[in-house]
């Protein structure tokens, strides 16, 4: 089956992207729009992969403590626009612990240079190369999952396999 780590959103973080896509349909930009349940953000492509829960096993090792993601501009790979988000070191390093947990198992996943976005539409077609403002928008990461991308008549469809939570450290921890 085909594998990916991703966060996965909550709804109103979700709202602000539908609005930008919105935003983008307004400005008469076509192209094939992601349906708002498969907004995410990817940390580590697996691709085809047959044991799920060596995957999890090794996902399940993984430590971090809850931290906030901030919608920050847009951008594109060619014809394929993304929201971005704004850069931080616990988002790096929890994509570095989730590559580091794959790679300790051995398993494969695309070592690529990660650039954090979330994908708003694909093959973009437009005149005029859109304006798009970001929406003030955060939320807090307390989890990362495992999902399953499966091709149908529908398009793609991505399925949660299995998370891991963070862990809930105390907000202020008194050092003796
Ligand atoms: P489709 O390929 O049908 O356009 P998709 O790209 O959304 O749909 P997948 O190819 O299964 O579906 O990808 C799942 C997730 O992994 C997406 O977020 C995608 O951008 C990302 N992804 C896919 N291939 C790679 C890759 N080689 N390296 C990094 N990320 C990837
Ligand atoms: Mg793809």
């Amino acid at each position: 089956m085909r594998l990916f780590i991703a966060i996965n959103l909550d709804d109103n973080f979700k709202s602000a992207l539908t609005s930008m896509q919105d935003d983008l349909r307004s400005q008469h930009v076509g192209g094939n729009y992601s349906p708002i349940e498969n907004l995410h953000i990817t940390l580590a492509f697996i691709g085809e992969y047959p044991d799920p829960d060596d995957v999890m096993d090794a996902l399940a090792g993984i430590d971090f403590e809850p931290f906030d993601i901030t919608l920050d501009g847009f951008g594109n790979f060619g014809d394929l626009f993304w929201a971005g988000l704004a850069k931080t070191e616990v988002l790096s390093s929890l994509v570095k612990k989730s590559r580091h947990a794959l790679a300790d198992a051995g398993i494969p996943y695309d070592r690529k240079k990660f650039t954090p976005h979330i994908t708003l539409l694909r093959k973009a077609r437009y005149n005029k190369f859109p304006e798009l403002k970001t929406r003030q928008t955060s939320m807090k990461v307390t989890s990362v999952s495992l999902m399953r991308s499966d091709f149908g008549k529908g398009g793609v469809r991505y399925t949660e396999v299995g998370y891991a939570k963070s862990t809930n450290k105390p907000a202020l921890e008194i050092k003796k």
